[in-house]
């Protein structure tokens, strides 16, 4: 798929149609707790996508950031559904394989799939171990926090599994990129 139908994607399946209405006020911007970490703060990325360049976005760190507290989606002046379009950024770099790879995010969003996919539920043990895999820093620090929550019978060692797996396979099955890469529409 091209950066094209990414575009058309993005636009029909995440609102990204709305951008055009957007007045460039920076409500957004302002609003934005993680702007000052953000490679371009939400304001300045929807500039870039108004100007065509959907490249720069899929590469930015800004939707990874975003921790959607809808702060910018209340506030925008024009309803621009900002943080629905940071989830279709989010979906679509996975797919296009441009997610910034200094980036941890993307990592925890597949460990979280891939447990879910698995398992049918969540798992903080196992979201960690497969993460880990990658970043095994990260999963050393939050030994101690595991061990706290382990004492306290907050937190199981073995993931628990719904009976029905093939159910949720079948059921997952549509949203599973196909074998070009592409997400089924
Ligand atoms: S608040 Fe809305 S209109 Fe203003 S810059 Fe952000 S997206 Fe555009
Ligand atoms: S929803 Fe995301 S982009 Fe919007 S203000 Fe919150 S963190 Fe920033």
């Amino acid at each position: 798929m091209d950066l094209t139908q990414y575009r058309t994607r993005l636009d029909q399946d995440h609102n990204g149609h709305k951008i055009a209405t957007c007045i460039q006020c920076g409500t957004c911007s302002g609003s934005c707790p993680l702007s000052n970490r953000m490679d371009h703060a939400p304001r300045e990325l929807f500039a870039l996508l108004r100007d065509g360049d959907l490249e720069t976005v899929l590469q930015s760190n800004t939707p990874w950031f975003c921790v959607s507290c809808f702060q910018c989606t209340v506030r925008c002046p024009k309803q621009i559904p900002v943080t629905d379009i940071m989830y279709g950024l989010k979906q679509i770099a996975l797919e296009a394989g441009s997610a910034p790879a200094a980036h941890k995010i993307p990592d925890l969003y597949r460990a979280f799939e891939q447990v879910v996919d698995r398992n049918g539920r969540i798992s903080e043990a196992a979201i960690m171990a497969r993460y880990g895999r990658r970043h095994p820093g990260d999963a050393v620090r939050q030994l101690p926090l595991a061990l706290r929550l382990l004492q306290k019978g907050r937190l199981e060692m073995r993931p628990a599994r719904i009976a029905a797996t093939p159910k949720l396979a079948r059921l997952l099955q549509p949203f599973q990129p196909n074998q070009s890469g592409e997400a089924p529409r």
